[in-house]
């Protein structure tokens, strides 16, 4: 007999799939529908229904109510749709989700922690019922491309942990979305009755600091091996710096996004049959992801025998006041300077086409945010000059690209490499079918998790940052590359995933804060073993049964 155990939806008590011997266990024998049914038949019906709902708020809304009543099943169909669905879960419908959460709210899903609660998070903690791996951590305070959305900004860690569990098999319940209330810019937000945050402004900077280094202690004591991803925050720079070092926690918006873009960089110069030391850069944009992406590119150039003096020269830099120099006149922000130019003998910056026929660059990055900046002109442009041409129109959404994928073929006689920040169709041209890369987080920020967890590092070093791109840009396989991608296909998310996470515990051995010294030893292909093996998967019935149930089980038949 099971004992107090309460029956829970969640976990699949009430799973279709259950057979008998099963629902006698746990006594749900005829709580459920008589048939038992294979996952087949329960994946047509979920598709269904998806298919029913009209909006994509709505197909939203029913797979969160699939995860809460089924969260293996939930899993099933995600890993095995998991292009048709990352857009429903995750970008861009998310985003509406955000903005309307206040609305649209049936169910908890993860913690809260508020300003008022300081002095004792730690106990709220303990209110969470599970073991925690990892965790998203946000303030809302920059959600996607939307502003400040306050406590609304929940649904970010909740979507992204649910691509954790897809991509690099963290277990569903290993994972807890933390959304942090210091408060809301959003005035709209505070005044409506159906928000469900603090109806104040944002508290200070200090005062968020001091917030963050409660939270973070209380969470690594509670659970020492925890990895704490930071999410869209509007400033992510001073806890990034202040914590990088002492925690085991990372920015995907800065460090991730770095990586996946440099991850295709190095294929697309690996492509482009020019060596290393002969490519120069144009990047149009010097906000913090530009240079943030040049600093990381820098990285690879080294790796390739440049020194860093010669790789930091490869790179010119347009921002609004043109291209970025030291003696322009105004005052360079600081993150600008170590890329400005010296060698520009006093010559004016007239445009981004005249700068191209001065530079001859091989590379064209576009960070700007200023939509259909690389023109017919420009793109003719690097295509006379280039076999190759690596054209990588990073701003977001599609509005803000650059160029589209089908200019950017057209402009080039369909010779450029290309990869885009937002996703733009396939096309065919002179008789090929060509598919643009798209630079998805999705492809390091799982296995960057799931390397740490592992590893149980003691903090996420550059280096294993750097590991991501470096794994990722191998991670293709031979059919991937003869079609000239950049990025693997995202349906082998998991097995990419895999060479990511092993490539980032061994640069956490390297760096020397692995604490699990059992992995060091193993060689790759027994690590990849190893991997496999503690990733989670819907697939597997005898895993996913709780411990108590299958020790009834076992009894029951023995
Ligand atoms: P940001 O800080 O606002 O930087 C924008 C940069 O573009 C600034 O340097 C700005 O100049 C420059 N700029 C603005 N107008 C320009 C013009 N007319 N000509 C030339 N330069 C101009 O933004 P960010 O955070 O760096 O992000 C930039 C874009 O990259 C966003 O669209 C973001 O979505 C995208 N992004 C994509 C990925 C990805 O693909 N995964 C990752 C990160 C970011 P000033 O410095 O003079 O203002
Ligand atoms: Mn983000």
């Amino acid at each position: 007999q099971l004992g107090p155990r309460q029956l829970s939806t969640t976990s699949g008590d009430f799973d279709t799939a259950n057979p008998p011997e099963v629902r006698r266990v746990l006594r749900t024998y005829g709580l459920t529908p008589p048939a038992v049914e294979s996952y087949e038949v329960q994946a047509q019906r979920c598709l269904r229904l998806l298919a029913m709902k009209t909006t994509p708020i709505e197909k939203f809304q029913y797979l969160v109510h699939l995860k809460a009543t089924n969260v293996h099943l939930f899993y099933r169909l995600l890993s095995e749709n998991i292009k048709e669905l990352t857009p429903l879960i995750y970008t861009p419908t998310v985003g509406e989700a955000c903005v309307r959460w206040h609305e649209i709210f049936t169910q908890p899903e993860g913690m809260y922690l508020s300003y008022h609660d300081r002095g004792h998070l730690g106990e709220i903690l303990n209110n969470w019922p599970h073991d925690v791996e990892i965790t998203v951590l946000t303030d809302g305070s920059r959600i996607l491309g939307l502003g400040d959305l306050g406590v609304n900004g929940m649904g970010i860690p909740v979507g992204k942990l649910a691509l954790y569990t897809a991509c690099a098999g963290i277990r569903p319940d290993a994972t807890l979305p933390l959304t942090i209330d210091l408060g809301t810019g959003n005035k709209a937000l505070r005044d409506d009755p159906l928000y469900m945050g603090a109806r104040m402004p944002k508290v200070t900077p200090e005062q968020e600091k001091e917030f963050l280094d409660e939270l973070m202690a209380a969470l690594t004591a509670k659970w020492p091996n925890i990895v704490i991803q930071f999410e869209d925050f509007k400033n992510p720079f001073p806890a990034l710096e202040r914590y990088q070092n002492t925690y085991t926690m990372f920015n995907d918006d800065v460090q991730g996004t770095g990586a996946v873009i440099v991850g295709g960089f190095i294929n697309a110069v690996r492509a482009s049959g020019v060596p290393a030391k002969d490519h120069r850069a144009i990047f149009l944009g010097a906000g913090s992801a530009g240079v943030g992406v040049a600093k990381q590119i820098v990285e690879y150039f080294v790796k390739e025998g440049l020194t860093e003096e010669e790789a930091r020269r490869k790179f010119w830099f347009v921002d609004s006041n043109g291209l970025v120099t030291l003696d322009r006149g105004d005052k360079l922000a600081d993150h600008k300077v170590y890329f400005a130019r010296d060698d520009n003998n006093g010559r004016q910056y007239q445009s981004l086409s005249r700068l191209i026929d001065f530079v001859k660059p091989t590379i064209l990055m576009g960070l700007s945010t200023i939509g259909g900046a690389f023109n017919r002109d420009i793109l003719t442009k690097m295509a006379a000059l280039n076999d190759k041409p690596i054209i990588f129109p990073l701003s977001n959404p599609s509005s803000k690209s650059e160029c589209t994928f089908e200019e950017a073929v057209r402009h080039t006689e369909g010779r450029c490499l290309f990869a885009s920040g937002s996703p733009f169709p396939s096309m065919e041209f002179g008789g090929k079918f060509l598919t643009p890369g798209q630079g998805n987080n999705m492809y390091v920020f799982p296995g960057i998790g799931l390397g740490a967890i592992l590893s149980k590092a003691t903090s996420v070093t550059q280096d294993m940052i750097y590991a991501s791109a470096e794994s990722l840009s191998t991670s293709l396989n031979k059919q991937e590359v003869a079609d000239g991608w950049l990025y693997p296909d995202i349906r082998r998310i998991r097995e990419v995933s895999v060479v990511v996470t092993r490539g980032v515990i061994r640069a956490a051995q390297q760096n020397g804060v692995d604490r699990a010294s059992e992995l060091r030893n193993l060689p790759d292909d027994q690590l990849d073993v190893y991997i496999k093996e503690r990733m989670y998967d819907p697939f597997d019935e005898k895993a996913n049964v709780a411990d108590e149930i299958s020790q009834l089980l076992a009894t029951a038949s023995g």
